[in-house]
């Protein structure tokens, strides 16, 4: 059976139970019922699910790995972490991090002002929330008044700039002054695609002079004492561990430094984020080379080396791993609306009492195609369709013949890698790989999955039934935005195969996993394809429940957010349709009712699948 990668990507969350993907938790539903569940209701196009206890269980597990590296190392200091928001802003995700860190403290990191408003919201008493990014002095005083509303807040400056507008707005107001954070400039980078938040050249942080001159001017205002973080961040999706070593010994020493140059509010070393996800679906460590605990242990370890070297007391270790906590939770259900060699059935074909003879030797192939016969059978009507394609293109065979031709060649080539399915030869994988089929998926990659589109990131992808069936196809997906960069073609190196199924009597549904991070904020609403119904899922013993269903935007909804006046439009349709003539006014009345019911409904296609 081809599990899919699901040893490699799923960290045990979805289980392979008689043939279709469970949830590998309580009452463990299959994704394909609950799938089912949600259409009942009428719901068509992509499906978003989200498992809130993936959450909790990545959270869980970041705090026991550090508290176990923090024990085993005889550390003397506390872990603290929180969420970086643009990781995933969307109500039911925050809710599910607020109510999952809760026991933990765990809190959240904000990148815009929007962001901090939301952290103001969710933040439960007593969590931190830290704050990045490019500020100006309304952004610095919200985090004054978001210090004020008594949140543990801690402002990381990027630059002096931003040193000296909290000086002024702790002089104008007299709003509890927040700590204050310093973002380091370190020469250490990060490694991988994410790879551009540190180094010399990096947008953020303060070089080695700049931290002198931030240390005299924080001393001048009298506000030394909230000097309380350092902080550094290499990159997202970290491959590999040692760049991160270097860029800790580097940010610890920057720390030790400051430390002994009278900064007693200094307590904390923020690392940022990076943490990496396994998205590869064929090979393992593609994507990483260290587990949770090794890299915690690293992190632990260097830590208390440096400071015991330059006897400074250990500072609290806070992280903002976004990707690692979230990735895992959500899960996109696509329908598969149409195989493209669906057109060429049998039952199409429509052979005359006299055919060209190519025909009729096409035919004589595909009656005889057996075990034995079928890979040479099948190189020959591979040749004898060229011919036929050549005689249609210089007029001496008519359409007809055409398409029977390419009926029977389709028929031949899926009879054919059926009968040699047992043979595993090269020569199969090669006829697979050479007779692809396209998978049409009502999804929009644009809009689910834009890393794939902007930076070829790969995706976990699964059918979520028939597993028990072997795939054949060597397949490519399309999504249904009228753009060729829509597709994620077939890969010979990473290979997918999907089913053959005839979609006029079976549904057919893929899943792509691990999308919870990133995807979403990014998302683009190309072709006005907009974010995708979503419907969190949780877990009982015996059942499971559905809520916070977000519905994907109706068209007129999605008119008005490109800032249309979707009454005005509506009207104009209206008017046009009432004022055309050749048509009775049931009609007219029935159409506007129909049209109406049309532009309640989101993009999504509404065909059978
Ligand atoms: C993006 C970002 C993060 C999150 O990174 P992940 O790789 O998702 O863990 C953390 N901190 C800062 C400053 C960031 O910009």
């Amino acid at each position: 059976m081809n599990q899919y990668g699901l040893d490699i990507w799923a960290n045990d969350n979805f289980i392979i139970k008689n043939d279709e993907v469970h949830v590998n938790h309580k009452s463990q539903p299959s994704l394909y019922d609950i799938t089912k569940e949600l259409r009942t209701n009428g719901t068509r196009g992509p499906i978003l699910l989200r498992f809130p206890h993936l959450i909790k269980k990545q959270i869980t597990t970041l705090y026991a790995s550090y508290s176990n590296a923090i024990e085993r190392n005889n550390y003397h200091a506390n872990f603290r972490a929180v969420f970086p928001l643009k990781v995933n802003q969307f109500p039911s995700v925050v809710e599910a991090i607020s109510d999952g860190g809760e026991d933990f403290n765990y809190g959240f990191e904000a990148g815009s002002k929007a962001e901090l408003i939301l952290a103001m919201n969710a933040n439960k008493t007593g969590a931190d929330i830290t704050i990045n990014g490019f500020k100006d002095k309304e952004m610095v005083t919200l985090a004054f008044i978001a210090a004020q509303s008594g949140h543990n807040v801690t402002i990381t400056i990027e630059g002096l700039g931003e040193l000296k507008t909290i000086i002024e707005v702790s002089r104008e107001s007299n709003l509890k002054i927040p700590n204050i954070g310093i973002r380091v400039r370190l020469h250490s980078t990060g490694s991988g695609t994410w790879a551009k938040s540190a180094g010399m050249d990096a947008k953020f942080g303060l070089t080695s002079t700049e931290i002198l001159e931030a240390i005299n001017l924080l001393q001048d205002a009298n506000l030394l004492s909230h000097l309380y973080m350092v902080h550094f961040h290499i990159g997202s999706q970290i491959s590999d561990i040692s760049p991160l070593k270097k860029a800790l010994r580097e940010a610890g020493n920057i720390y030790a430094e400051i430390k002994k140059m009278g900064a007693d509010g200094l307590e904390s070393i923020n690392i940022g984020g990076g943490l990496a996800v396994e998205y590869d679906q064929h090979i393992k460590s593609e994507s990483k080379n260290y587990s949770v605990d090794e890299f915690a242990s690293s992190v632990v370890f260097l830590l208390g080396e440096i400071m015991d070297a330059k006897s400074v007391k250990h500072p609290n270790i806070y992280t903002e791993s976004g990707r690692f906590i979230v990735a895992s939770h959500s899960v996109l259900i696509t329908p598969v609306l149409e195989l493209f060699t669906q057109d060429y059935q049998e039952e199409l074909l429509k052979l005359k009492d006299d055919n060209p003879p190519l025909i009729e030797e096409l035919n004589y192939l595909y009656q005889k195609l057996n075990k034995e016969n079928c890979i040479e059978y099948l190189h020959d009507a591979l040749d004898h369709i060229e011919s036929l394609l050549t005689l249609f293109d210089l007029g001496y065979i008519n359409l007809q013949d055409r398409s029977n031709a390419e009926i029977l060649v389709h028929n031949i080539i899926k009879k054919s890698l059926i009968l040699s399915s047992s043979m595993n030869t090269d020569e199969l994988t090669q006829l697979q790989v050479n007779l692809q089929e396209r998978y049409l998926i009502n999804a929009s990659i644009f809009q689910s999955l834009p890393d794939y589109w902007g930076l070829k990131q790969h995706f976990p992808v699964m059918p979520i039934h028939y597993l028990n069936t072997k795939a054949m196809r060597a397949a490519s997906i399309w999504d249904i935005t009228c753009d060729s960069d829509g597709e994620i073609g077939f890969n010979p190196d990473k290979p997918l195969y999907l089913h053959d199924i005839n979609l006029d009597n079976q549904d057919y549904f893929l899943a792509f996993f691990n999308t919870g991070a990133y995807q979403e904020a990014l998302g683009m609403s190309h072709n006005l394809f907009t974010h995708p119904n979503e419907y969190t899922v949780i877990m009982n013993e015996d059942s499971y429940e559905i809520i916070n269903e977000l519905e994907s935007k109706n068209i007129l909804e999605i008119v008005d957010s490109m800032g249309y006046n979707s009454e005005e439009i509506l009207n104009k349709l209206k008017k046009d349709l009432t004022g055309s003539t050749f048509i009775t006014e049931k009609e007219k009345t029935d159409t506007l009712t129909l049209l109406k019911v049309f532009v309640h409904q989101n993009g999504y296609l509404r065909t059978t699948n």
